[in-house]
C-alpha cells in the first residue's frame, strides 16, 4: 500500500478508534511499531497492507482452528448467505442450528442433552450461571453463590468477572459484582507450597490429594473442600476451565486435578459447569478438555473454534435434569428469560457445521497430536535458557514464564514490559503472539506445521537471549 495512504489509515485508527485490551495511549504515542494492519489471511499467515507475512500465532486470539480462508468453511457460509444470513431464534428455528445441535450431542459426554445457543464465550457462562441459579429456585433451595478459582477467566461481562479470578479485574468492579467463593488457583510454579521442581510437561498421571507431583499436599483441592464442607447449601454451581486456566497466562493444572474437583462438586451436590470456550474444538489434543479426565459436567460452554474462527457463536449445554425443572405451565413463568438479537446465527451455524465436517474427515486431531508431539520436544529445548522460568503446554496451548531470575524465581520489574517487548520484536521474524505480562502465550492454529513451529520456537530464543 502507498505509504501516504497507510498513514492516513493509522491517523484515522488512532483518532477514531479504542481498542480492546490496549492502554490507548501508549497505542497512539508510544508504541514503537506502528500499527499493523491486516489486509488478508490464508492458512497460518496473516498479510498486512505491504504483503509482509506473519504465523498467526495466537490463533487471532484463540478462535481460529483451522486456518484462514478454508475452502469448506468459505463455501459453507456462501451457500448459507443465499439462503438467508440472519432470522431471529425466539419463535423460530432454521436448519444449519438443528443439525449442529445435533453434531454437538453426538460427541458431547452423554448426559448433555440440550443446546442453547448465543453468540460469544462470556454469554454462553452467563447463561450456565443463570440457569443454575435458577435451577435452585425451582428446587426450593436457596443457593445464590458460585465457587471458582482464583486466576479463572470466564470473561469480561458481570457475571463472568464476578466469577472470575483475576484481581486487577475484580478490584476493578468489586461493588458491581456479586459475592463468590474463590479457591487457590493450581498454579504449581507460583505455589508456595510447592517443593520440587515441575515436571514437563506436566502429566503426572494420579493426582492425589497427599501425593502430588510437585511436592506439596495438595493444597489447591483440599480447599475446595474445605469450602464445600462449610457452605455446599449456598452454593448453586462451581465453575472450571477445564485442563487449563488459559487467559491467566496458561496455567496448566497437574493431571487429576480435574477429576478430584468434580468428584468434589458430586459428592457435596452442587452443579458443575465445565467452561471450554478456550480449550474446546481439539486444543488440547483431544476434542474437549474434559475428555482427558472423563468428567461429565452438568453444564459446558462453547466459543471460540466453534466456527473455526470465523464468526461469533456461542453454546451453553446441560442436562434434561436442568432442562426439565424449567418446564412448566405459561403463567409460572418458569420460562429461561434470556436471548440476544444475534442467538443462533444461521452463517454461523453453517460454519459451525462445515468445521465439524472438516475435523472428522481431515483427521485433524490426529494430526494436530503429531505436531504438538513435535511442539513438547522444541519446547524442551527452551526449558533450560537462563531467562525461562517455567514452560507449560496443553496441546496446543503453551506458556512460557520470563524471569530474571532463573533460581529464585524472581519476575522482572513490570515497568520493564519485557513480554510485551518480546512480542513486538518477534513481529521482525513475522510472528505474531501476544504476551500475558511476562508470559509468552502461544495458541497455534491446528492445522499448523512442524517447520513452522520450529521457527517460532527459534524465533524466541534469539529475542531471549538479546535479554
Ligand atoms: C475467551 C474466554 C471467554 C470469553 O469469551 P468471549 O467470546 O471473549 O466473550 C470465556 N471463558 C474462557 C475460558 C475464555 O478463554
Amino acid at each position: 500500500m502507498d505509504n501516504r495512504l497507510k498513514e492516513k489509515y493509522v491517523q484515522l485508527d488512532k483518532k477514531n478508534i479504542w481498542h480492546p485490551f490496549t492502554q490507548m495511549a501508549d497505542w497512539v504515542n508510544n508504541d514503537p511499531n506502528e500499527p499493523l494492519i491486516i489486509d488478508k489471511a490464508k492458512g497460518v499467515y496473516l498479510y498486512d497492507v505491504d504483503g509482509k507475512k506473519y504465523i498467526d500465532g495466537v490463533s487471532s486470539l484463540w478462535v481460529n482452528i483451522l486456518g484462514h480462508r478454508n475452502s469448506l468453511i468459505d463455501k459453507a457460509i456462501k451457500a448459507q448467505i443465499d439462503k438467508v444470513a440472519h432470522t431471529t431464534f425466539l419463535g423460530l428455528t432454521h436448519l444449519p442450528a438443528i443439525e449442529l445441535s445435533e453434531k454437538l450431542l453426538n460427541i458431547l459426554p452423554q448426559n448433555l442433552k440440550k443446546i442453547f445457543y448465543s453468540d460469544n464465550g462470556s454469554t454462553a457462562v452467563e447463561v450456565a450461571l443463570k440457569m443454575a441459579y435458577q435451577y435452585w429456585q425451582y428446587k426450593k433451595e436457596k443457593r445464590t453463590m458460585f465457587l471458582s478459582l482464583k486466576n479463572a477467566y470466564h470473561g469480561d461481562t458481570i457475571g463472568a468477572v464476578s466469577v472470575g479470578g483475576t484481581d486487577l479485574f475484580h478490584a476493578r468492579f468489586r461493588s458491581l459484582l456479586f459475592k463468590n467463593y474463590f479457591t487457590m488457583s493450581p498454579y504449581c510454579y507460583r505455589c508456595k507450597f510447592r517443593t520440587k521442581d515441575i515436571p514437563f510437561p506436566q502429566q503426572a498421571k494420579n493426582f492425589k490429594v497427599h501425593n502430588v507431583q510437585v511436592g506439596c499436599k495438595g493444597e489447591c483441592i483440599k480447599q475446595v473442600e474445605q469450602i464445600l464442607i462449610k457452605h455446599s447449601k449456598k452454593i448453586a454451581a462451581a465453575i472450571i476451565e477445564p485442563l487449563n486456566q488459559a487467559a491467566s497466562g496458561m496455567i496448566v493444572m497437574p493431571r487429576g486435578y480435574l477429576t478430584e474437583y468434580a468428584k468434589l462438586c458430586k459428592k457435596y451436590d452442587i452443579l458443575l459447569i465445565c467452561d471450554e470456550v478456550a480449550t474446546g474444538f481439539g486444543r488440547t489434543g483431544k476434542m474437549f478438555a474434559l475428555e482427558h479426565e472423563n468428567v461429565w459436567p452438568d453444564f459446558m460452554c462453547l466459543s471460540k473454534g466453534i466456527t473455526g474462527g470465523y464468526l461469533p457463536l456461542a453454546v451453553t449445554v446441560t442436562t434434561n435434569k436442568i432442562y426439565n425443572a424449567f418446564l412448566g405451565k405459561y403463567e409460572e413463568f418458569k420460562t429461561f428469560f434470556h436471548g440476544h438479537s444475534y442467538t443462533a446465527n444461521p452463517l454461523a451455524c453453517a460454519a459451525a457445521n462445515a468445521v465439524f465436517d472438516i475435523l472428522k474427515e481431515d483427521n485433524v486431531l490426529e494430526k494436530a497430536n503429531d505436531v504438538i508431539k513435535h511442539l513438547e520436544k522444541e519446547l524442551k529445548g527452551l526449558l533450560n535458557h537462563i531467562r525461562v522460568g517455567n514452560i507449560r503446554q496443553c496441546g496446543v496451548m503453551v506458556g512460557i514464564e520470563i524471569v530474571e531470575s532463573k533460581q529464585t524465581d524472581k519476575p522482572y520489574n513490570c515497568k520493564l514490559k519485557i513480554g510485551a517487548q518480546i512480542c513486538n520484536k518477534l513481529r521482525k521474524h513475522g510472528i505474531i503472539i501476544r504476551n500475558l505480562r511476562d508470559i509468552l502465550v502461544l495458541f497455534l492454529p491446528l492445522i499448523i506445521t512442524k517447520r513452522e513451529i520450529s521457527k517460532i520456537i527459534r524465533a524466541i530464543k534469539t529475542e531471549l537471549d538479546e535479554l
